[in-house]
């Protein structure tokens, strides 16, 4: 059984929808929050990473539950480093478009071994418009099982 006996309509259903019609509201912060505050908007937003932008906006920086863990670990300084020290920056930050598709988008996620993508504006392209996570991803592979009966 491989990809290419998959009905075409179920593939599209599955595979062929574009990032916009999966993707959440990002939670983005000021690269001066401290790596204690970023801790608790975690919580807060329930949400395992955060995205950091500037004063124009626009991306400069991932920063994940293990970033301010591996940090917090040995480092009694969380409430005075600010996250821009810790964070993974741009250009080594992995985007996608809203018009990806969740193919590639789960290829990006599997091949960088990262549990979320950034969904940046196709024009501008420092703009994020959403985010993509593993746990979305999921929840429309679950849902299509539900919905079997229907596809
Ligand atoms: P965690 O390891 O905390 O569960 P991730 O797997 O998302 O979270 O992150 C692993 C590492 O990759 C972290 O150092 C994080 O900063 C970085 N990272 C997360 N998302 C991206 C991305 N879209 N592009 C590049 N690096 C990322």
């Amino acid at each position: 059984y491989t990809g290419q006996d998959v009905n075409p309509l179920v593939f599209d259903q599955l595979f062929a929808i574009k990032v916009k019609e999966l993707m959440v509201p990002p939670i983005l912060v000021e690269q001066t929050l401290s790596v204690y505050d970023a801790i608790t908007n975690l919580y807060l937003y329930d949400v395992n990473s955060l995205y950091v932008k500037n004063e124009e906006n626009l991306l400069i920086g991932v920063i994940s539950q293990k970033d301010l863990l591996r940090f917090s670990i040995g480092n009694a300084n969380a409430e005075q480093t600010p996250v821009a020290m810790i964070m993974t920056r741009m250009p080594n930050i992995i985007t996608v478009t809203p018009e990806t598709t969740l193919l590639e988008a789960g290829n990006l996620l599997m091949q960088h071994q990262i549990d979320s993508l950034p969904v940046i504006d196709l024009k501008n392209k420092q703009s994020v418009v959403g985010k993509l996570t593993k746990t979305h991803v999921m929840n429309h592979f679950i849902y299509a099982g539900n919905d079997s009966n229907h596809i």
